[in-house]
């Protein structure tokens, strides 16, 4: 049934598709969809101790090998940590992308989070959504992408925390159980090495997982699975309308009443 999806999973840092996703991702993959993971930048903020090359080159390889696991391709549109922008050259960048993927299913950040980064990157993703089908917009690439011809389903993942910045809970739309799927999210998660000592040292965070998984529990409480990720539907006028994630997961799937 998933064959023929092509799925976009677009976020700010490598590391966030797949704390924030890669158990709806791996499902998606099982059932034969085609995924690709991008990541705004290549993470050159991600480390105390080595250098911006140093760690980029780290973290690509990180962010490929976790994508590798599910036969995912893995794309870095190369921007800066906390210099993603809302601009021409950007939104470009990233719209030449969602021509190139031409996915049915897009999955970003929320638009309310934590970080600017990711709230920027949920903008810019909802831009090239639905500019991706206006041939008059040229984004100046080389050799540019045939124009799609529908706007993808475009979907929020939870902040980080289920939180916005003010304390606020932030409501899933849906909620997909990742019971069977949290084992292989853990290993992809396990693949960005680079971001245990990270995040070690900034958060006092010493097991990434252990965040992922708390927010997987609270996903699961709201729609009655053990581990769940949460995400909110784009609905926005021009955007389909149906809900592709549970037409392709089914049981898999189960919207919360808001
Ligand atoms: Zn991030």
């Amino acid at each position: 049934m998933t064959s023929s999806i092509k799925v976009l999973a677009l976020f700010a840092h490598p590391d966030d598709a797949e704390f924030l996703c890669a158990g709806t991702l791996v499902h998606l993959a099982q059932r034969g969809a085609n995924i690709h993971i991008a990541t705004m930048t290549a993470g050159d903020c991600g480390s105390t101790i080595l250098p911006p090359a140093k760690i980029t080159c780290l973290r690509r390889r990180e962010a490929a090998q976790a994508a590798k696991l599910i036969n995912a391709t893995y794309i870095c549109l190369e921007k800066k940590d906390l210099l993603i922008f809302y601009d021409g050259p950007t939104l470009k960048q990233v719209l030449e992308l969602v021509r190139r993927v031409d996915p049915q299913l897009v999955l970003t950040h929320s638009p309310v989070d934590y970080m600017v980064d990711h709230e920027t990157t949920a903008r810019l993703c909802q831009s090239a959504c639905f500019g991706a089908m206006a041939p008059n917009f040229r984004t100046g690439a080389r050799r540019p992408a045939s124009v799609p011809r529908a706007v993808p389903h475009l979907y929020y993942a939870q902040p980080f925390g289920g939180r916005d910045i003010f304390g606020q809970a932030i409501q899933p739309s849906v909620c997909v159980d990742i019971s069977a799927t949290l084992e292989l999210k853990e290993r992809m998660l396990a693949c960005h090495a680079s971001q245990q000592a990270w995040l070690h040292a900034q958060q006092e965070i010493s097991r990434p997982a252990h965040p992922m998984r708390e927010m997987a529990a609270r996903a699961g409480a709201l729609s009655g699975f053990r581990w769940a990720e949460g995400f909110r539907q784009h609905l926005g006028q021009g955007f389909p309308q149906d809900n592709l994630l549970s037409n392709l997961l089914g049981d898999l799937a189960r919207s919360i009443e808001t």
